[in-house]
């Protein structure tokens, strides 16, 4: 039999390769920002065309490469970050595996200009799928610049398999936060299609949060600090009241590279426990420094998992730091008995003990005091009664606390007022005038059959929503005019999603006076808000947007109604008075679907007189 055994071409392996370390324009971006990094740049621009499917160019005034590297570089384990195996237990740079720029030639149309500091002349260099089609000398200033043109042009399967334009931007623009974020020292710029995108100055972590996240993220962070003998941790959470239903802003950085750990996210979920609404997720710019000899980032291809020696420790050190940070802050005005005993830290701390989080607790209430006598009691619906009314208590306790963060309940056109009590003494007269709430959170009434409770948060959606629907598709809304404009500030993608959706937020009542340069002018809003709600329900609008990009088919009508709906209902923990609860029961019930949300959640439900009857048997 003849040898059937053949090497593959070069240039077909490292369009093999290429599948691995560029998925999408997005990956180009990340390995040339990262090489640029480690050629100690000062300052680095990303020009992107065409979500990267067009142009994705890279200006960096780092050291340059000679001639001959100039043509070296695009060799498969082409490397200068490391010679030895060895090398690779002491990493200080992002790169080491010398296949980002042979990939990345393989598979687009690259041209690089370059200089090295004491060189007096550059070289320009040009590659087609892999091969070398100009090299020449050229006038050129100290550093790179590397474009790269046409991603995929000679693999259509993965051109055609790449998604729509503000999907692959939003990865790009995913990858420069990344980047960016973990270098504040260095300055960094992003135009796509000629605009500018960000433009962010030499600073510190939290002035580049800030500058990239908009002016309004200053508020809402609260800084972590900690030093052991195995890590460092800097950084800033998000305070609990701020933490969104998405998952925005989650950054872990080890030795100044982002990295995703399900675990480490698992330590600050923890340190958030009992601090955060339902559905909500904690936010985090964490930056940790390890000994590099004590991780292992060389188990992806993409390098952004990491492996520690130590996890448990690490863990432990993270919830116990954030904790203590958010206890601090007094941030913590709840805390969930059970699972606060101390912290079970299975690591010790050599430089110095952890203090205890100064968090006021409510000493009286003891959720472990029922549970002995209730053992005791024969009576089997006595004991049930007994055990909800503590979780009653506790789940009472916390909506009050819960209503006092969220406090925009002067913002809502209902007051707020003591009601507890007083009401029951009301219900002599005919029934269906009359409606009493319950843990600020659900209106009861009773009916002919029993009686019905009503969910006020979801109900008042479901009205807003078809009002909001309404005014979007049919007939456009008054607005209220402000008598000083409002300037709200948000980040550049931000605002090109608001400017979007400008025409249908004017149908539900909004005046734009002016969109630009990530500030948002408003100079009328919606009868229904109040000046210091339109901030939160336009934040949450573009979350929720982002957030539904990738579904096909969406309407942004309905997306826009439904987000606006939820921002503004009156929320769980408001006090109504009666009339105000009678109202909102009427407008339900004037709906066309009084009784699911426009979250698809039951908004009442009927209990039924017969259902008492038994309990008392
Ligand atoms: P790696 O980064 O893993 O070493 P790359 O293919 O990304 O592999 O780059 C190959 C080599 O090219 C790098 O090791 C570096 O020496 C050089 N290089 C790449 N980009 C730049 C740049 N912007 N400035 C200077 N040198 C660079
Ligand atoms: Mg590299």
């Amino acid at each position: 039999m003849t040898d059937i055994i053949q090497l593959l071409p070069d240039h077909v392996a490292n369009q093999i390769a290429a599948g691995e370390v560029v998925q999408r324009p997005a990956s180009v971006v990340k390995e040339l920002l990262e090489n640029a990094i480690d050629a100690q740049s000062t300052s680095i621009k990303l020009v992107v065309k065409d979500a990267g499917k067009t142009l994705i160019q890279v200006i960096d005034d780092g050291i340059g490469m000679s001639t001959t590297d100039a043509r070296l570089c695009f060799e498969r384990h082409a490397t200068s970050k490391i010679k030895s195996a060895d090398d690779l237990f002491n990493l200080h740079t992002k790169g080491f595996r010398g296949e980002a720029l042979a990939s990345i030639a393989a598979i687009a149309h690259v041209d690089m200009k370059t200089k090295t500091v004491d060189a007096e002349i550059g070289t320009k260099i040009t590659i087609e799928g892999s091969e070398v089609t100009e090299q020449e000398p050229a006038v050129v200033a100290k550093g790179t610049t590397i474009s790269v043109k046409n991603l995929f042009y000679n693999i259509p399967a993965r051109r055609n398999f790449l998604k729509s334009n503000t999907v692959e931007t939003r990865h790009i623009i995913d990858e420069f936060h990344r980047v960016a974020l973990a270098h504040p020292q260095i300055e960094f710029s992003m135009i796509h299609n000629g605009s500018d995108v960000f433009k962010l100055p030499i600073s510190n972590n939290r002035q580049r949060i800030v500058n990239i996240f908009g002016s309004k993220m200053n508020e809402k962070l609260v800084p972590v600090s900690e030093e052991t003998e195995i890590l460092k941790v800097e950084g800033f959470v998000i305070k609990p009241e701020f933490a969104k239903k998405s998952r925005g802003e989650q950054f872990f950085f080890v030795n100044n590279r982002f990295i995703k750990s399900a675990y480490l996210h698992h330590a600050v979920n923890a340190a958030f426990e009992g601090l955060l609404k339902e559905g909500a997720h904690p936010g985090y710019f964490l930056f940790l420094d390890v000994d590099t000899k004590s991780i292992d980032i060389n188990i992806h291809p993409t390098k952004t998992e990491i492996k520690f020696d130590d996890e448990h420790a690490i863990y432990a050190m993270l919830r116990a730091t954030i904790k203590h940070s958010l206890g601090q802050f007094s941030i913590a005005p709840v805390l969930d008995f059970n699972k606060d005993t101390g912290f079970d830290t299975p690591y010790e701390y050599s430089k110095k003990q952890p203090t205890a989080p100064t968090i006021e607790v409510d000493k009286s209430f003891n959720p472990f005091q029922d549970e002995p006598k209730q053992k005791n009691i024969t009576f089997p619906f006595k004991r049930e009664e007994k055990k909800s009314t503590a979780s009653w208590q506790s789940l009472y306790t916390g909506l009050e606390s819960e209503s006092t963060i969220v406090d925009q309940t002067e913002s809502i056109e209902f007051e707020s007022e003591e009601v507890t009590g007083t009401l029951f003494e009301n219900d002599q007269e005919e029934n269906l005038r009359v409606t009493f709430q319950l843990q600020n959170k659900y209106i009861i009434s009773p009916i002919k059959s029993g009686m019905l409770v009503i969910h006020q948060n979801l109900a008042h959606q479901r009205i807003l929503y078809e009002e909001l629907l309404k005014n979007i598709t049919v007939q456009e809304a008054v607005s209220q005019q402000l008598l000083f404009p409002l300037q709200l500030s948000f980040s550049n993608p931000d605002v090109v999603l608001i400017e979007d959706l400008k025409e249908q937020l004017e149908h539900t009542g909004f005046v734009f006076s002016q969109i630009k340069d990530g500030t948002v002018e408003i100079s009328g809003i919606p009868v229904s808000i109040s000046e210091s709600q339109v901030e939160t329900v336009l934040s949450q609008l573009v979350t929720d947007i982002k957030e539904e990009v990738p579904d096909a088919g969406f309407s942004q009508n309905d997306l826009l109604a439904k987000s606006m709906a939820k921002s503004m209902a009156v929320k769980t923990g408001t006090a109504l008075k009666q009339e105000t609860q009678l109202h909102l029961v009427h407008q339900l019930f004037a709906c066309k679907e009084p009784s699911v949300s426009p979250g698809n959640r039951p908004v009442l439900i009927t209990l039924d007189a017969n259902d008492f009857d038994k309990k008392f048997m």
